[in-house]
């Protein structure tokens, strides 16, 4: 989608610090982050939001999954959290499929 900041993020059209990439998904440091890791997993793909997972594009979300259990045994995290927020009310503001990866300190539940 040639509007999307994370489309153009995937495509290296805009600069970013990688965490990881293969074909299917990109990772890289959030711009703000809310942990001492923090890092973001998306779909090369645009896929707007977790509401528009379909048995079609399922694929890279398991995708996805894999690679945050391997970055977090390859970093030695000890405990993370993985967000998705889906919808402005949740507090979705990039509308491209995100999975936020958060880790270095205590986590409180349930989130604000
Ligand atoms: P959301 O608010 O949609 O759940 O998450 C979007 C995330 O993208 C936010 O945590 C925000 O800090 C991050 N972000 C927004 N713009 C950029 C950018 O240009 N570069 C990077 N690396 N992260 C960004
Ligand atoms: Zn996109």
């Amino acid at each position: 989608m040639s509007d999307c900041l994370f489309c153009k993020i995937a495509a290296g059209e805009i600069p970013s610090t990688c965490v990881y990439e293969d074909e299917l998904v990109y990772a890289f440091k959030d711009i703000d982050p809310q942990a001492p890791v923090h890092f973001l997993v998306i779909p090369k793909a645009h896929i707007p939001s977790a509401a528009a997972i379909t048995p079609e594009n399922s694929a890279v979300v398991a995708h996805a999954f894999e690679v945050i259990a391997r970055l977090a045994k390859e970093q030695g995290l000890e405990g993370f959290r993985v967000v998705s927020n889906c919808g402005e009310q949740a507090g979705q503001s990039v509308f491209h499929l995100h999975f936020h990866v958060l880790s270095g300190r205590d986590m409180t539940w349930p989130p604000g």
